[in-house]
């Protein structure tokens, strides 16, 4: 049995291993884009437990919760899930202004998106952006470039980011 059980561990970790060699800002990849930006990392030791995201511990709604696995797990209504449906479907943001194109996936929800309605709330939830980005300010609360997968990876777990429920 624990043969078994080894062996289903090592082929579930596999699925992740080849999901890591994928970035989610060039692929339209559900897999990777949950590894890169939402996952909860494996322990070294393959012993121990898996661990379960933090939010599902929170006292919170069934609605707000629903809301926050449906955007970690891609199951929401940005552009770049909805095209997936829509065979010709863009996957441009619709809500920014000005010429530039820019992907509506999740980082740019929480990051880049310069729509008013989010910019408030980045602004309402300031002090959970400045330590992360150097350039997020009141009068610039939007990222103008792609940061990191990693940093988006220590980002979004803050002990008390309020603001991703919201999403
Ligand atoms: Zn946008």
């Amino acid at each position: 049995m624990q043969e078994v059980t080894a062996d289903l561990k090592h082929r579930m970790r596999g699925v992740w291993r080849n999901a890591e060699l994928v970035d989610p800002n060039t692929h339209n990849n559900k897999l990777a884009t949950y590894h890169s930006w939402f996952a909860i990392p494996f322990s070294r030791n393959e012993r121990m437990p898996i661990n379960v995201p933090r939010y599902l511990y929170l006292d919170l709604s069934k609605h707000v919760m629903r809301n926050i696995s449906r955007f970690r797990l891609r199951a929401h209504t940005l552009k770049v899930e909805a095209a997936a449906w829509h065979g010709d479907g863009s996957c441009v943001c619709d809500q920014c202004p000005g010429e530039d194109e820019h992907v509506q996936n999740e980082v740019h929800a929480l990051l880049i998106c310069q729509d008013h309605r989010v910019c408030e709330l980045r602004k309402h939830f300031s002090f959970l952006f400045t330590p992360f980005f150097e350039d997020f300010s009141a009068a610039q609360p939007f990222l103008l470039q792609q940061v990191n997968n990693q940093l988006v990876h220590d980002f979004l777990p803050q002990q008390n980011n309020r603001f991703f429920l919201f999403f």
